[in-house]
């Protein structure tokens, strides 16, 4: 792997993340935004990422100096990718604005940038024509806080060139990641794939009452030394993004218990602005969540 540009396109939550992190690691990184204003909100999230960085790894002044001198910032798509080796697009979870975004850039950008997509739920094979070089496009998904949640998985589709692959997995290591490659095409990627069934397996024994959310996620912690349960999980992704899960499931299976569960959760903790950590209270209140004390286990 011999990257050293690294443009980022959309610098919204996790866009600007990975440019904070493949820049503290000694990348070239261009962001790249539609608007001027977009930039400079994302500029202004430069100081925040700095005092993360700072608490939760130690960074000192000089890595934080070196990691500004590394940053450019432009909302002119073609100069932003110009000496791209990697684009990572964290553009909006939106087919049609994701596959406008890559119309547009496969006619800029120069032949050897290979793109990455950090889409969550969309696979990369619904984009791999409009990108118009398949073999140099991939998945690279990584997690919210990704700083201190560093995993990233790496997903190809079948067209993607083996040795694209490779690079992507050494780039993930080199701006220290956890790569997590994949051997094929799974929507959710491995993350999501065991992490939604047991957020919804918790989320029905609770609306089939046949237990409350704190003994659920007391035999969840005991029995796997998870410093979490299923509902304190829930509460910190926040209860809105389960609950959009559950109203796609539920319109798509029309499951009783599933449409009895959107209700609840709607009824308990949307309307009731109980939506998790960002609130101050879901499932447990904040910041003091009964599953941090003591004796939660005893
Ligand atoms: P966001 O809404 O915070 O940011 C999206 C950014 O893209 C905005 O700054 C927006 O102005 C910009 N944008 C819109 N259209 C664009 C275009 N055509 N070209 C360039 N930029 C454009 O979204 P986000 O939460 O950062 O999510 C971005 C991607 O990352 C999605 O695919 C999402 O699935 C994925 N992701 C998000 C998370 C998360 O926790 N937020 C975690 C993992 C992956």
């Amino acid at each position: 792997m011999n990257y050293k540009n690294i443009t980022i396109a959309g610098s919204g939550v996790l866009g600007y993340q990975i440019a904070f992190q493949s820049a503290f690691h000694g990348f070239h990184v261009t962001v790249y935004d539609i608007t001027d204003e977009n930039l400079e909100r994302a500029k202004a999230k430069f100081d925040i990422m700095s005092e993360a960085f700072k608490i939760d790894l130690q960074a000192t002044q000089q890595q934080i100096d070196k990691t500004r001198q590394n940053l450019t910032y432009t909302s002119n798509l073609a100069e932003a990718v110009k000496n791209a080796d990697l684009l990572i697009e964290a553009v909006p979870e939106n087919p049609t604005i994701k596959i406008d975004f890559y119309k547009k850039l496969a006619k800029v950008a120069p032949e050897k940038t290979v793109f990455a997509t950090n889409s969550s739920t969309l696979l990369p094979s619904q984009f791999a024509e409009a990108t118009g070089r398949p073999s140099k496009f991939i998945a690279l998904h990584f997690a919210n806080t990704i700083w201190i949640h560093n995993t990233a998985e790496i997903m190809g589709h079948p067209k993607t060139d083996p040795n694209v692959f490779e690079d992507v997995v050494a780039f993930a290591k080199a701006i220290g990641m956890l790569a997590l490659p994949l051997h094929k095409e799974q929507p959710g990627y491995i993350l999501n794939s065991l992490l939604v069934p047991l957020l919804s397996a918790a989320t029905s024994l609770l609306v089939s009452e046949v237990a409350d959310p704190e003994t659920i996620d007391k035999t969840w912690m005991k029995a796997t030394g998870a410093p979490l349960g299923p509902f304190g999980i829930l509460d910190v992704v926040g209860i809105t993004t389960a609950y959009n899960i559950d109203k796609i499931a539920a319109e798509k299976t029309k499951d009783a218990l599933k449409i009895k569960t959107v209700k609840y959760l709607k009824d308990n903790y949307i309307d009731k602005n109980k939506l998790g950590v960002s609130t101050g209270e879901g499932f447990y209140t904040y910041p003091n969540p009964a599953y941090k004390e003591a004796d939660f286990l005893k």
